[in-house]
């Protein structure tokens, strides 16, 4: 090429470029996020940016000054991807203040998941302060699969239609059809209803299966086989606190193709853990798609009614009636006050782990974090409230168990991506990059640290200073936003 022509190009290139640059720093974003250290676990950023938000999206992530409406100086914080929580209870915008002031942009209910798909996310559009979803609830549509339970059927979607729908009802509803065992016919009817809550929504199925332990292997097997056939992501409470549970949780998920998350392996393996990672990492290896979460406490919560506590409870999960704690009161539970409150029914916290086998589950990297945060009570467990500053605060930065970076990559980038094959728009969420949602959680990685605790109860998390949910400011200088919100749902990739 001759040097001229050479010349010419360069000044035409430099010309663009340099109209390019002015272009773009013409643009006005929404918001702009100025000074923050900003920490993407994708693409391992972890340096000082601006970040320009526009139209709910991330729009710039830059070196250079951005023009926005909106500035936001957040120097010396970190800014980092809306954290994720796969695994709540509370349904409500009561438990998602708490879950916002602890740094969470999106809580889903999969676990359990939530009856009448369709009516609930109807009755959360446009009323949530962040984003929400849950999946289908196996232990639901095999109740709705018998006729009997008609009435009380028909109770249920009233109430979900009204926003009534609770854990707590939805226990005291179905309880009674734990025992019962299903026909052939019932159980394609059961596997049909669970097709129709996937088209109307529900992220993979919930298999809680340690709530109704006397289920027939054959049952749980058919909802294992149609969702490998149909790669549903299967959430599963394994049948005990076991490691035969494990085996027999990885048995059918290997059998049968079901890809397969296993909640809190911390109250599922207790001081097993170990073996339990071993297990789910050869698992792996084989080709399984398996994967698991924890929550950071050395106790667990459920409803005293439940299964959990059916004959044989002390001996099964290696611990006596002082080992639980009534939610209401706070109270150690005796023979006499277990046997007055498992009649009434209500909340308790069992304090049954050590903190060796949490720190084993901290330490691997491939171990999400997630809350199993209950329904709002004043004194319920402070996971509910306190479950991501938690790990940031007292396990990355007192106790040193983990870097800051891969404790963001557990509660943002790990649950996102495990969750994209079956709800696709998380494709769009756990990271800060160009045209990824600005969900995004801005906190003092100095001073993070939760505030709930099992004697106090509920309180909200200290150290999240901005919590932006698909663009929206919710949480401004550590506090709420009032009249906002912008949470939208989270569905499955059936939904029609
Ligand atoms: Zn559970």
């Amino acid at each position: 090429m001759k040097p001229f022509l050479l010349k010419v190009l360069l000044s035409a290139l430099i010309f663009f470029s340099c109209y390019k640059l002015e272009a773009q720093s013409k643009k006005v974003f929404d918001i702009v996020l100025v000074g923050g250290r900003v920490i993407d676990p994708e693409t391992k950023l972890d340096a000082v940016r601006n970040i320009g938000i526009l139209n709910g999206r991330i729009a710039s992530i830059s070196t250079n000054t951005l023009v926005g409406k909106e500035l936001i100086d957040v120097k010396g914080l970190v800014v980092a991807p809306g954290f994720i929580d796969m695994h709540i209870h509370g349904r409500t915008n009561q438990e998602q203040e708490f879950q916002l002031h602890d740094g969470l942009t999106t809580t889903l209910e999969l676990e359990w998941g939530v009856e009448n798909i369709e009516q609930w996310y109807g009755s959360r559009k446009s009323k949530a302060l962040i984003n929400f979803g849950a999946s289908v609830c196996w232990p639901f549509e095999r109740f709705k699969a018998m006729e009997k339970y008609k009435e009380a059927k028909q109770l249920m979607m009233e109430n979900t239609i009204k926003g009534n729908s609770s854990l707590e009802n939805l226990f005291n509803a179905i309880g009674g059809s734990y025992k019962d065992k299903l026909t052939k016919e019932e159980s394609n009817k059961m596997l049909m209803n669970i097709n129709k809550s996937l088209a109307e929504g529900g992220i993979g199925i919930g298999i809680p299966i340690g709530y109704l332990p006397k289920t027939n292997p054959e049952e749980l097997y058919e909802v294992y086989k149609f969702a490998g056939k149909k790669q549903v992501l299967l959430f599963s409470h394994l049948r005990e606190p076991n490691m035969l549970s494990f085996q027999e949780a990885i048995a059918n998920a290997t059998l049968t193709g079901a890809p397969l998350h296993i909640v809190h392996i911390n109250s599922m393996a207790l001081g097993h853990i170990q073996m339990a990672l071993d297990m789910i990492e050869a698992a792996k290896k084989r080709g399984v798609n398996i994967s698991t979460e924890m929550y950071p406490y050395t106790a667990g919560s459920t409803l005293i009614q439940s299964a959990i506590f059916n004959e044989g409870w002390q001996e099964r999960l290696d611990m006596s009636y002082n080992d639980l704690q009534w939610v209401l009161t706070g109270e150690r539970l005796t023979k006499e006050t277990f046997d007055k409150y498992r009649q009434t029914g209500g909340a308790v916290i069992i304090h049954n782990m050590q903190p060796e086998w949490l720190k084993i589950g901290m330490e691997n990297p491939t171990v999400m974090i997630a809350s199993d945060g209950m329904p709002y009570s004043a004194l319920a467990h402070p996971r509910t409230a306190g479950t991501f500053s938690r790990v940031l605060g007292k396990y990355v930065r007192e106790d040193k168990v983990i870097d800051l970076n891969t404790a963001i990559a557990k509660m943002t980038l790990l649950p996102a991506k495990r969750l994209e094959s079956i709800a696709p728009s998380m494709r769009q969420k756990g990271r800060i990059q160009v045209g990824a949602d600005a969900d995004i959680t801005i906190f003092n990685a100095a001073k993070i640290i939760d505030k709930a605790s099992f004697e106090k109860g509920l309180a909200f998390s200290e150290g999240v200073e901005f919590v932006i949910v698909n663009g929206t400011l919710v949480l401004k200088n550590g506090k709420t936003v009032t009249g906002v919100f912008p949470g939208k749902a989270i569905v499955g990739k059936f939904k029609k």
